[in-house]
């Protein structure tokens, strides 16, 4: 299993572990399914350190704003008909439906997050004897 920076694609022997998340797992699954899986393990290099925390940066700013503008569509949705006595079902399914679709977008700014503190060694070997015995 070769080690891959995800800032610059290269392969590197040190670097920091990529935390595996929801979309991280997905798109593993995902290409799991469609036999594309390199089954890499993902890092950051100590070069790429500073661009990567960027990239941190702006996923969280961006689902911030997402999370922000999905509650306002969904006050939007719901509880201004509510307000006008025009209360609905459809309304409200609606409006979580719209709140849930736009801050999934922000899906596309995803980066996930780096461990930054170094690991022990001692559980890096566990870790690694316990991904063989799965396999
Ligand atoms: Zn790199």
């Amino acid at each position: 299993m070769a080690r891959v920076c995800i800032v610059c694609q290269k392969e590197t022997k040190g670097g920091y572990k990529v935390e595996d998340d929801l979309v991280i797992n997905t798109i593993r699954k995902i290409k799991q399914g469609l036999k594309i899986a390199k089954n890499n393990e993902l890092v950051v290099m100590e070069e790429c350190l500073e661009e990567h925390k960027k990239k941190r940066e702006r996923y969280e700013k961006n689902l911030a704003i997402h999370v922000v503008i999905g509650g306002i569509l969904f006050v939007i949705f719901t509880i201004l008909p509510l307000l006008s006595g025009k209360f609905s079902i459809q309304g409200l399914l609606m409006g979580l439906v719209f709140a849930v679709l736009f801050i999934g977008l922000s899906v596309f700014y995803h980066w996930p997050r780096a461990q930054l503190e170094p690991q022990k060694k001692e559980k890096e070997g566990t870790e690694k004897k316990a991904k063989k015995k799965g396999k």
